[in-house]
């Protein structure tokens, strides 16, 4: 059987439950009523002609009676020859047995039996004495005997008891036909009665079995209808499908194939689902925090803007920047920089603020969206500097990691935003420039989106590409500031760059250094400044006025952590020709933390070339001592801040002193940087700093400038 056929079958069943048994006992009715009234009038019938014949042989008795009484009233009187009366005799006589023969069968009829068996047998008697009579009278009037008329008498007493009894019996018989006959319509009545009430019975028996199927049926199709509508619904979780398994567990039929499609399509779609929650959740959390990522923030806050604008509300775009994580991600390792983060987020996330959205959108970057502060402007921001702060204090408790408790702090970028023409890349973007601005001025600061913050970031962003293309339009040079001995004799110089901005002019590399760093871009910067640097001791080396002179080159960290720094800074010097022992790499001490080893190793790999490595803005960095006995260093320069008010400040005055003492403590050259003045000059001096810079010299200036500088006779000494 097709499938189609049996799921029709599936259907016609409570159906033909009904009609088939209802046709078979329709028809089993009809039959036996009609067996029934084939009965009944067949007895009818023969009652009828029992009733007939009672009526005939009556009649034709009293006929031949009356044919005999004349025949022997004849004969007596001799009207009649021995012939003819013996023929007319032999004819009654023939007659009589025929009566006879009719009553004894009348006897035996049904109905008369039903009257009374005695009937029959006085009916038949009676009959038989007449016949008695006649044959006696008959046979007298043959021997002309005298008794004929006895006989005959005799027999006509007999012929009229037999007449009135047959009367009296037709009268009863047809009394009793018809009381059979009313039986017989009753019995019928009451058969047909009996087998409409049995047929009902059946057929409401059949009916409740009919819809009970049907409601199993029903229910069956309920089930995998419900079920087909859980796996078309996505929003919802997939049932566990109890009522389908029960049904593929069934021995066979279509609904075990359903059921077992079902199963097989749902497991298809759980796997499905979990696939597309992986998916959905790599995409939009993120794995290490498992808050949403930067690309579910943004839907966030674009619901958030929408949502505001509807409501005519502000919200805020909080955005949190842990100060100094680089720093101990460096220091401590990548695994423990992880904890953290997480400590952070679930601290974050332990605040419970209602109406907010936390996220990472960064490495050290949390983003939190606050909705419906408030309707007026300055309470909103209110409110968001209140989430804003206590932000900031969740963070003041000390964090635990490396078996030691840090304390931290973050910096706070804060945006209001209402819906009128904002989008989220813009909000982002300041939100995000607030808290570097809050991060510069000082550690857990707080800063709200100023319309300043974002000339300065547009500002920025078109710098970035200028200085790409500064890069490869080669819009650089190097200018040169000497660094003179205590007498004021040129010794070397150091080499600062400029950019030769085509319409902005010359851009400081204040403004332009950092940007560098941040984008990474410093990295091909450095080394144009390194080649330019050598290329200059070389055109200095075929002077003998100049070829003794040293070239300090500024490095930053970011190029000196470059893997292939150290090859590089060889194939200078190799492409160049220049010599290693003239060049000084300036480092700061952001190049040296976090990578202690490795910087020592490689500022050894690029000595054992002849280089030679000074520590830029000494002092102003932290832990000095205990990483400045490893390094091998030639040189620490004392930061221009602890020169230029020298004689206001007696702090500075105290820093300078034990930064040359601890220089001749470790053997270290000692060089003064911002070097204004001549006091600045004689205090230095007598406090036996070797080597000087500043404007008090020279300023930095182009190469040919700087030489014809270092030629004149040197500045008033101390
Ligand atoms: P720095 O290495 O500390 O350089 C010294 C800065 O102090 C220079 O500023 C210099 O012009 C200035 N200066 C020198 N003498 C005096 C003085 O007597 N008084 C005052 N007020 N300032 C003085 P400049 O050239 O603007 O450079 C700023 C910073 O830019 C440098 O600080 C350095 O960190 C960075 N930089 C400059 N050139 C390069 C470079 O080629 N590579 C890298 N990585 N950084 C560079
Ligand atoms: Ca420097
Ligand atoms: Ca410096």
């Amino acid at each position: 059987m097709k499938p189609t056929q049996s799921l029709i079958m599936f259907f016609l069943l409570p159906v033909l439950m009904i009609i088939i048994p209802a046709l078979i006992l329709g028809g089993l009715a009809l039959t036996l009523a009609r067996e029934k009234a084939l009965e009944s009038h067949r007895i009818q019938s023969a009652d009828l002609a029992t009733l007939v014949e009672m009526a005939n042989f009556e009649r034709r008795l009293g006929g031949l009676h009356e044919s005999l009484v004349q025949a022997l009233d004849e004969s007596r009187d001799n009207q009649l020859s021995k012939l003819d009366r013996y023929s007319e005799y032999s004819y009654i006589d023939q007659q009589l047995d025929e009566i006879g023969e009719r009553i004894e069968h009348l006897s035996t009829s049904g109905l008369i039996d039903d009257l009374h068996a005695d009937n029959a047998e006085t009916l038949l008697l009676s009959f038989q004495e007449y016949r008695r009579f006649i044959d006696m009278a008959n046979e007298a009037a043959t021997l002309n005997q005298n008794n004929v008329g006895d006989f005959l008498q005799e027999a006509e007493a007999n012929f009229n008891r037999f007449i009135i009894f047959t009367q009296r019996t037709f009268e009863a018989l047809t009394e009793r036909a018809n009381q059979r006959h009313q039986q017989s319509f009753h019995s019928l009545s009451q058969s047909i009665a009996t087998l409409v009430l049995l047929g009902v019975g059946l057929l409401s028996i059949l009916a409740i079995a009919a819809v009970f199927a049907s409601w199993r049926i029903n229910r069956r199709l309920v089930t995998v209808g419900d079920a087909i509508l859980a796996l078309s619904n996505t929003r919802q979780e997939l049932p566990e499908f109890a009522d389908i398994q029960r049904l593929s567990q069934r021995r066979d039929g279509q609904l075990k194939r359903i059921a077992s499609a079902l199963l097989s399509f749902r497991k298809t779609e759980q796997q499905r689902r979990e696939a597309e929650f992986k998916v959905h959740r790599l995409a939009y959390y993120d794995t290490l925090t498992q808050l949403p990522n930067w690309r579910l923030m943004k839907e966030h806050l674009q619901h958030s803007i929408d949502s505001n604008q509807q409501t005519n509300t502000f919200g805020a775009l909080i955005y949190l920047d842990v100060d100094d994580f680089k720093r101990i991600n460096d220091s401590c390792g990548h695994p423990a920089g992880d904890s953290l983060l997480q400590d952070i987020s679930r601290r974050l996330s332990a605040l419970d603020m209602d109406g907010t959205t936390l996220g990472r959108v960064g490495g050290d970057e949390f983003v939190l969206i606050a909705d419906g502060l408030s309707s007026d402007e300055l309470k909103a921001a209110d409110k968001a500097e209140v989430v804003a702060e206590r932000i900031q204090r969740s963070f003041s408790e000390p964090y635990m990691f490396n078996d030691k408790a840090h304390s931290l702090s973050v910096s706070i970028g804060v945006t209001l935003f209402n819906g009128t023409g904002e989008n989220v890349d813009s909000l982002f973007q300041y939100s995000n420039a607030a808290a570097n601005l809050a991060k510069l001025s000082s550690p857990n600061g707080l800063r709200f989106y100023d319309p300043a913050v974002q000339a300065e970031l547009e500002a920025k962003t078109e710098l970035e590409r200028d200085l790409r293309l500064a890069i490869e339009q080669q819009q650089f040079v190097l200018v040169y500031q000497t660094q003179v001995d205590s007498t004021g004799k040129a010794v070397g110089a150091e080499a600062l760059i400029r950019w030769q901005h085509p319409q902005l002019g010359f851009v400081s590399p204040g403004t332009f250094i950092p940007l560098a760093e941040e984008t990474g871009l410093i990295v091909p910067i450095g080394q144009w400044v390194l080649e330019a640097a050598c290329d200059q001791l070389v055109a200095w080396a075929d002077d003998e006025t100049t070829a003794h002179l040293t070239l300090a080159v500024n490095v930053s960290a970011k190029q000196f952590q470059q893997p292939d720094f150290v090859d590089s800074v060889r194939c200078a010097l190799a492409k160049s020709g220049a010599l290693p022992h003239l060049l000084k790499l300036e480092l700061t001490e952001s190049t040296v933390i976090g990578n202690v080893d490795d910087t020592i190793a490689r500022m050894h790999q690029l000595k054992a070339l002849g280089i030679t490595f000074a520590m830029d803005d000494f002092g102003t960095g932290y832990s000095s001592l205990q990483y400045l006995k490893r390094l091998p260093l030639d040189q620490i320069k004392i930061d221009q801040s602890f020169v230029r008010d020298l004689h206001q400040n007696p702090d500075d005055m105290a820093i300078v002193q034990t930064i040359i003492a601890m220089g001749h403590a470790l053997g270290l050259n000692v060089i003064a940087e911002g070097v204004e003045t001549q006091a600045h000059w004689r205090y230095l001096n007598d406090h036996q700093c070797h080597a000087y810079q500043g404007y008090y010299f020279c300023k930095p200036v182009p190469a040919i400038e700087m030489v014809q500088r270092s030629l004149e006779p040197p500045p008033m000494p101390a």
